[in-house]
């Protein structure tokens, strides 16, 4: 690849937010140009891309790509056309003072990604977004479809700094993925098969594989346990495991800001927890539930609303031991870190029950 490491933006709507187009839009020169850019956009896509050899699916799968990097800022005109490069205004810098067309841009041939980088120093702004192939979405999910492979010492290294084996990363299949400096890959698995894989680089920006399935991270460990733990992230996972507990599993993604004060949603609308419901059959086993959820007030707010879900009356809830006189450790990852694993494990079997103080109805059980 002539392009150096990229974000794979298509996957990560969270990304794509931070890097839209700011800063200034330069001289109005600039500006004038970038508008009749974009004008020239009205024409149909089958007339700009008219050398183009792919079928209709082929062609509903360029502009798909196209809608994408319009929505961060890049303007594909014609050398956008598959195969070709071209040189584009970047939204980033504009092209600085002498506005160049700064923004080397290419299509694949296949139409499937699209990649770019910036060429002028000061910008630098590279990345790749890739068309939604919905046709492939039934195909099983592989370690080699999603480009994974084993961790570098790099990242081996990252982990023992957080007191996470290399025993540990490998019964969890933790990768990273290829042609990329640091994304570490964590693997989404239902019943041993991939179902979803979700990366994070050591400078902390996640995203998620496309067409990943709303579930826990780690449900294999639990489908058999009579007691488990609910993490709230994936290092917490594996953090618990160092300290001997295989029988925990982490949400997908992160907490919510407050506890609703609304009633429970029905499962179908329930969207923020859809990760749970589709675990029911796992989670309706257990008899006790320890969620071991952050210390701060988001991940307090998560562990109430899990409990109100699961049934306050077998869950249990882990307070994190104190750091110094005014503060307590966050979490799993911290104590782990900071304590050892001893501490870790006494954190989490002396969790206090949430027993119900009313007859709340819960539904998961
Ligand atoms: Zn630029």
């Amino acid at each position: 690849m002539p392009f150096g490491v990229a974000h794979r933006l298509s996957s990560c709507p969270g990304l794509l937010v931070s890097i839209k187009p700011h800063g200034s839009f330069g001289s109005s020169a600039a500006l004038r140009r970038s508008v009749r850019c974009s004008r020239t956009d009205s024409k149909p896509p089958e007339a700009r891309l008219q050398h183009f050899k792919g079928g209709a699916a082929d062609m509903a799968k360029l502009r798909e790509l196209e809608q994408k990097v319009a929505l961060l800022g890049i303007d594909c005109e014609d050398p956008s056309r598959p195969g070709f490069y071209g040189n584009l205004f970047c939204p980033k810098c504009r092209g600085g003072q002498k506005v160049e067309r700064s923004l080397s841009f290419h299509i694949v041939q296949s139409g499937e990604f699209a990649m770019w980088r910036c060429f002028r120093m000061e910008c630098g702004w590279a990345g790749q977004a890739f068309a939604e192939m919905k046709a492939s979405s039934t195909v099983q999910m592989t370690e080699e479809s999603l480009r994974l492979e084993p961790l570098s010492d790099k990242i081996i290294g990252y982990f023992a700094e957080r007191k996470i084996s290399e025993e540990t990363l490998q019964r969890n299949g933790v990768k990273q993925l290829s042609g990329e400096q640091s994304a570490i890959s964590f693997p989404y698995k239902r019943e041993g098969q991939l179902v979803g894989c979700k990366y994070r680089t050591l400078e902390k920006k996640f995203w998620q594989e496309k067409g990943t399935e709303k579930t826990l991270y780690g449900l294999d460990d639990i489908s058999e346990a009579d007691e488990i733990v609910i993490v709230e992230g994936e290092i917490d996972k594996l953090s618990l495991e160092e300290a001997g507990f295989i029988n925990c599993a982490s949400v997908p993604s992160g907490a919510p800001g407050k506890v609703s004060k609304r009633g429970l949603p029905s499962p179908d609308k329930d969207t923020a927890y859809q990760y749970l419901w589709n675990c029911k059959d796992h989670l309706h086993k257990a008899s006790r539930i320890i969620l071991a959820t952050d210390g701060d007030a988001p991940g307090q707010a998560l562990a109430e609303e899990l409990a109100k879900r699961l049934g306050k009356q077998r869950c249990w809830k882990v307070n994190w031991p104190k750091k110094d006189d005014f503060s307590r450790f966050n979490d799993a990852n911290e104590v782990l870190k900071h304590l050892g694993p001893t501490s870790l494990r006494e954190a989490i079997e002396h969790a206090d029950s949430m027993s119900p103080t009313s007859s709340e109805p819960s539904d998961i059980r």
